[in-house]
C-alpha cells in the first residue's frame, strides 16, 4: 500500500476555511492516497508548531491569517512571490527543510486570464492597499501592465505600497480612496481588495458610472459572491469576476507540490464551494 501524504492548512482560528472541501475534491478525483486537514495554530506557538508537522512527515500546508508572516520569516527558501508580498501562504516540507511561496498572486492572475484578454500596456484602478492588494500589484506586474491608480482610505499605505512595487514600466499613483471617481475613465480594470463589501461590513461607495467601456471589475470579496460593486458593474453592462476564482487558484501550486498531480479549477468545484458558502 502505497504511504498516506498528508497536507493541511493552518491558522488561528481556522474553522472557517475552505481549502479542505477543495483540497479533498481534487484528492478525490485523481483517487490519491492523501488527507488534507484544519490544523489551528495558536499565534505565538507557529514556528514550534510548524517542526511538529515537518517530524511527523507532512509534505506542507497552506498557511492563513494571522501566520503568513511568521510563515516567511521561518523558511529556508522562499519564491520570489512570496519576498515581493512579504507573506507566504503555502509551504512545502522537502528534506528537512521549509520552503515558502505566495500564491495568492497566481490565484489572482489566473482567475484574470481565464478571460482571454491580453493585459500588457494596461491600465487598472486598485482599492484598498491591505495584504490583499499587495498580492494584486506583484500579479498585475507580473502580467505587464503599465500604470496602476492605487486607492486607500489611508494613503500612506498606497504611498508605501507604490515605492515597492513601482518599476520603470510599472507605475504607480497612490491615491485617497474619496479621489478615485476621477480615475475611473482610464481603467481597464478595476480591482477591489479591500473588505468592504464583506458580509458584515458596510459596501464599498463608489459609483462606476465615469467607468470605461469595457472595463472589467473584478472584486476579492467571495461573501457574498454578488458584491454591490459587482451588481452595480453588471446593470452597467461590464464584465466582472468574484473572489472566489482567486481562492480557488490559488490552491492550485500547493496541491501539485504536495501531491505530484496537477488539479484544475472545473465549474463544478466551483460550485461545491458554493453551495457550502450557502450553508455556512
Ligand atoms: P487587510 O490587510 O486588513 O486590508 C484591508 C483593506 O481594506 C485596507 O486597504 C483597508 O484600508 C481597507 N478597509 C477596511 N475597512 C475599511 C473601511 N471601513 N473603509 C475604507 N477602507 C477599509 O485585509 P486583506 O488581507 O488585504 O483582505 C482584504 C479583502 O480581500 C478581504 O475581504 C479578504 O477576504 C479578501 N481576500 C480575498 C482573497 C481571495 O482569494 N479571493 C484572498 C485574499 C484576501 P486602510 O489601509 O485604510 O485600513
Amino acid at each position: 500500500m502505497t504511504k498516506t501524504i498528508k497536507a493541511g492548512v493552518v491558522g488561528w482560528p481556522i474553522a472557517h476555511s475552505r481549502s479542505p472541501l477543495i483540497h479533498e475534491s481534487w484528492l478525490k478525483s485523481f483517487g490519491i492516497n492523501g488527507t488534507y486537514e484544519k490544523i489551528a495554530i495558536e499565534p505565538g506557538t507557529f514556528e514550534a508548531r510548524i517542526r511538529e508537522l515537518v517530524d511527523q512527515d507532512f509534505a506542507g500546508v497552506n498557511v492563513t491569517i494571522p501566520h503568513k508572516e511568521a510563515a516567511l520569516a521561518l523558511a529556508d527558501e522562499k519564491d520570489a512571490a512570496a519576498l515581493a508580498i512579504g507573506a507566504a501562504n503555502t509551504l512545502v516540507f522537502k528534506e528537512g527543510k521549509v520552503l515558502a511561496s505566495n500564491t495568492d498572486a497566481f490565484g489572482f492572475t489566473e482567475h484574470l486570464k481565464s478571460k482571454g484578454k491580453d493585459w500588457a500596456g494596461k491600465r487598472a484602478l486598485v482599492i484598498g492597499a491591505g495584504g490583499a492588494a499587495r498580492a494584486v500589484l506583484f500579479g498585475l506586474r507580473e502580467l505587464g501592465l503599465s500604470h496602476v491608480d492605487l486607492a486607500n482610505r489611508t494613503v500612506d499605505k498606497a504611498r508605501v505600497l507604490a515605492t515597492h512595487f513601482a518599476t520603470d514600466t510599472f507605475t504607480i499613483t497612490p491615491l485617497d480612496l474619496v479621489d478615485m471617481a476621477s480615475f475611473l475613465g482610464k481603467a481597464d480594470l478595476v480591482v477591489n481588495t479591500t473588505s468592504l463589501g464583506m458580509v458584515s461590513q458596510p459596501p464599498l461607495e463608489i459609483s462606476l458610472e465615469g467607468l470605461k467601456p469595457g472595463a472589467l471589475v473584478y472584486d476579492l470579496v467571495y461573501v457574498p459572491l454578488e458584491t454591490e460593486m459587482l451588481k452595480q458593474a453588471k446593470a452597467l453592462g461590464h464584465d466582472t469576476l468574484d473572489g472566489l476564482g482567486m481562492l480557488l487558484h490559488q490552491a492550485r501550486p500547493g496541491f501539485e507540490a504536495w501531491f505530484g498531480a496537477v488539479p484544475e479549477v472545473t465549474e463544478d468545484l466551483r460550485l461545491r464551494i458554493i453551495d457550502d458558502l450557502k450553508e455556512h
